[in-house]
């Protein structure tokens, strides 16, 4: 079996709210996405996507990875997509570094994997873990009445996880965390997520703050050892993410001690391929973990999916349903949300069908 044609995509993805914000006054309103289409000579077709956070989130942004992909995809054509390992080494050889560049091609290959031998990815990952997954929702940075309201609005949807978007003037921030904690209720989970945003004092005054409150700290500075001063000082569970970008990094922080849970972002590490890998590790070391991507619509929560089912339901803090934010649906099968919760495809690869008529003609092809 031979990659015989790798077509991209670029698909604008709004957002239903309108804008997505975080720390340092970042904001997204409408998704670059990126969907890539990988051919075989036997008929079988598979798709990724790949979706940075604007390019000011990680090191990566939507026309890098096309850009990226224009680089890579030609030394892939006649390889066998099925040998997972083989591919990603080959990706490696033909560019250095830029991870989220080859995550798309990446799981298009499971997709077509799976459906070679006619079982989803999450069977091919692990097996599923439970009936569904749990989920967090995103809570766009804003005043904290208005942030507290989005929680109890989100919460009668069914979500039971909810993520602050926080790392912005510090006293604000302590007023956000503790008007979302009034609102929720016992099982909730409250997460303040900094992305990278506090400086070290600023993150220490408020984790302080809050150290009374069921509150999560994810990511409160840029470098890891900021972070880990924070994390040594503070009795609240923590959650690292942007520092989390490669296995040696998850193993670093596990010697250290650095967190309680690890935020898994497939593009971030490479693929479905390089973020198993890490999922294993976490499990090994006993270290919870949020599962999900940069952002994307039903191909990459798709992928979420599958990850996220087939990893032991104890170690699952939370997923996320990108598509359930934006408001152009790229694929049909996608998982839906039902009561804060979604379950991977019981169809073979992905188990989604992309909407031509959403895709488009191809930024390019090769073949
Ligand atoms: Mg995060």
């Amino acid at each position: 079996m031979k990659i015989s044609k790798i077509a991209v995509y670029q698909v604008d993805l709004p957002l239903h709210e309108g804008r997505y914000a975080w720390s340092g006054s970042k904001s997204v309103s409408v998704f670059d996405s990126t969907v890539v289409r990988v051919e075989t000579d036997t008929g079988i077709v598979g798709h990724g996507e790949v979706c940075p956070l604007g390019p000011a989130y990680l090191p990566a942004y939507a026309a890098g990875a096309r850009a990226g992909l224009h680089e890579i995809a030609p030394g892939l054509i006649g390889a066998d997509p099925r040998d997972l390992a083989v591919l990603n080494r080959r990706m490696d050889a033909l560019l250095q570094g830029h991870p989220y560049v080859k995550s798309a091609l990446d799981i298009a290959c499971w997709d077509i994997l799976g459906q070679v031998v006619g079982l989803p990815v999450c069977v091919l990952l692990g097996g599923r873990f439970g009936a569904d997954v749990g989920l967090y929702r995103a809570i766009s940075q804003d005043t904290p009445a208005a942030m507290a309201e989005k929680v109890g609005a989100y919460r009668r949807e069914g979500y039971r996880r909810f993520q602050l978007k926080v790392g912005g003037n510090p006293d604000e921030d302590i007023a956000r965390i503790q008007a979302a904690a009034e609102v929720l209720e016992t099982g909730d989970v409250l997460i303040a997520d900094a992305n990278t945003g506090w400086r070290q004092h600023e993150a220490l005054r408020v984790a302080h703050a809050v150290k009374d409150l069921d509150v999560y700290i994810e990511q409160p500075c840029r470098t890891y050892d900021e972070c880990l001063a924070v994390r040594r000082h503070t009795n609240r569970p923590f959650i690292l993410d942007e520092s989390m970008d490669d296995i040696a990094m998850v193993s670093r922080g596990h010697s250290d001690q650095a967190m309680d849970a690890v935020n898994i972002k497939i593009s971030k590490l490479g693929g479905l391929s390089k973020a198993r890998q890490v999922r294993d590790l976490c499990v090994s070391f006993g270290c919870a973990m949020i599962i999900e991507d940069s952002w994307g619509g039903d191909i990459a929560t798709a992928a979420i999916a599958h990850l996220a089912h087939s990893t032991p339901a104890e170690f699952r803090l939370a997923a996320t349903d990108f598509n359930s934010y934006v408001t152009v649906s790229t694929a049909q099968g996608a998982p839906k949300r039902t009561s804060g919760r979604m379950a991977a495809s019981t169809a073979p690869g992905l188990g989604i069908a992309p909407r031509p008529d959403v895709l488009g003609d191809p930024v390019f092809e090769v073949f």
